[in-house]
């Protein structure tokens, strides 16, 4: 048996999440940003500097500012 993906510790079906449970980490992730857009900051951010668009060091204020806006977790 698979353990679920969200961390729950409860065990799937067979496949990574428990039902609904893969919308509980979205949210947590979200969360964790602030919200929606501080998600999208975060990925695009990482994906630019994947592709040699962003240096390292305006990478990492980028994470730091995306952080530093962060809301409570839920
Ligand atoms: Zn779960």
């Amino acid at each position: 048996m698979k353990s679920c993906e969200c961390g729950c510790g409860e065990y799937t079906a067979g496949g990574k999440f428990r039902p609904g449970h893969d919308q509980k980490l979205r949210s947590r992730l979200e969360a964790k940003t602030g919200d929606l857009l501080g998600m999208r900051n975060l990925v695009e951010s990482a994906f630019a500097y994947s592709q040699g668009q962003m240096s390292e060091s305006d990478f990492l204020s980028h994470v730091r500012s995306v952080f530093a806006q962060q809301h409570t977790p839920r």
